[in-house]
């Protein structure tokens, strides 16, 4: 029997399970709290009863990751983790440190089945999905690291998150549960590559997270060429989804934007995207695109990202340049994975 994952279960439904077991209410909010905020050993936790202890050995368990690498920054901090997980896979997580307090940067799955030609997450595919608790786990392992407390979340890391859904969903009500991590939920962000079914979907849950599209191109034969699942959901569906979400949720939405040099760098890309823009609620983050040794793809030159910055800032979007945290640690998202298989 499949031992069930219950730092992943949400307090109705560790009640339940608990009452099962023949335990008090009180009970499932006392294991409930020691899970969340990320104990991880049933011997720690001082006012759960050893036999009930006994029984949850034998029919749960508690899921954690494993600190398998760390780089840190010696210019500001940045911390990158290699995290191994109980099955022996392995995810990335990046700690930045801001002057509002420290975000974690999450993977939401092993892996991702996206293929987007300029990202080193997606080389090999897929592996497996996340669990909401693996999610969980990436924040309460770097706070126990590092003796802080995360304050914003950004599910900009490994894997997409939309492919992932139900996970996704689950993590982001645990982690802004007052009784757990209580981190809320206007202090997280969901980057996504536009699973624009999935994000129709999110829409009824009217979380008041941000919400961050990988856009990285105005024409559909860019967009198409660098990220395969345009192919599905083309530019102006994706666009018709982000008013729909914008129309229901009130959000400002975030466009990610990959700056690769002649591929998606030019004045009509620029200009292009501020029209496609036109009567949403936005803000354009352009990310000079991080070498990943597989591809071709590089960053243009320093003139040429501001150059883009300013035409769209003059055509009335709003830009900023992405800052470079961890420049010395420089390891595109996805590479430590890669190195750490490759042995
Ligand atoms: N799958 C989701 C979230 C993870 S990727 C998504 O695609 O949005 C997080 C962000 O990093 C995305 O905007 C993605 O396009 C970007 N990214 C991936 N590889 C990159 C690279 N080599 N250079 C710059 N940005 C990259
Ligand atoms: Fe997956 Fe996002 Fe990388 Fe695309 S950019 S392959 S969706 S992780």
């Amino acid at each position: 029997m499949d031992k069930t994952d219950i730092r992943s279960m949400l307090p109705a439904e560790l009640e339940r399970m608990l009452a099962d077991m023949g335990q008090p209410k009180f009970r499932a909010a006392q294991l409930y709290r020691w899970l969340q905020s990320g104990v991880t050993d049933l011997d720690s936790m001082t006012d759960i009863p050893a036999k009930l202890k006994l029984e949850l050995k034998d029919a749960a368990y508690i899921a954690d990751v494993k600190i398998a690498r760390r780089l840190e920054s010696a210019l500001d901090g940045t911390v990158k983790y290699l995290y191994e997980l109980c099955d022996g896979e392995y995810i990335e997580s990046v700690l930045m440190k801001y002057e509002h307090g420290y975000t974690v940067c999450i993977s939401t799955q092993v892996g991702c089945r996206m293929g987007c030609g300029f990202c080193a997450s997606g080389l090999n595919g897929l592996t497996r999905n996340l669990t909401a608790s693996e999610m969980c786990a990436q924040i309460t392992a770097a706070q126990r690291d590092n003796g802080i407390r995360v304050s914003n979340v950004v599910m900009m890391g490994m894997g997409e998150p939309l492919d992932n859904f139900d996970n996704s969903v689950r993590f982001l009500r645990l982690v802004s549960d007052k009784a757990g991590l209580n981190i809320g939920l206007r202090h997280i962000s969901l980057s996504t590559s536009g699973v624009v079914k999935k994000k129709k979907k999110l829409k009824d849950y009217n979380f008041p997270i941000t919400l961050s599209v990988s856009l990285h191109a105005p024409y559909d034969e860019i967009r198409s060429s660098i990220m395969p699942v345009n192919r599905k959901w083309g530019i102006s569906e994706l666009l018709n989804a982000c008013r729909e979400y914008q129309r229901v949720t009130t959000r400002r939405i975030s466009f990610e934007y990959a700056l690769i040099s002649g591929v998606n760098d030019s004045d009509g890309c620029a200009r292009r995207l501020a029209e496609i823009l036109k009567g949403i609620m936005c803000h354009v983050n352009l990310i000079p695109a991080n070498p990943v040794k597989e591809n071709s793809f590089k960053k243009p030159d320093r003139n040429k990202i501001n150059h883009f910055k300013e035409l769209l800032i003059k055509n009335g979007v709003n830009a900023t340049v992405r800052r470079t945290l961890g420049a010395d640690i420089d390891a595109s998202c996805g590479q430590l994975r890669k190195q750490a298989k490759e042995g």
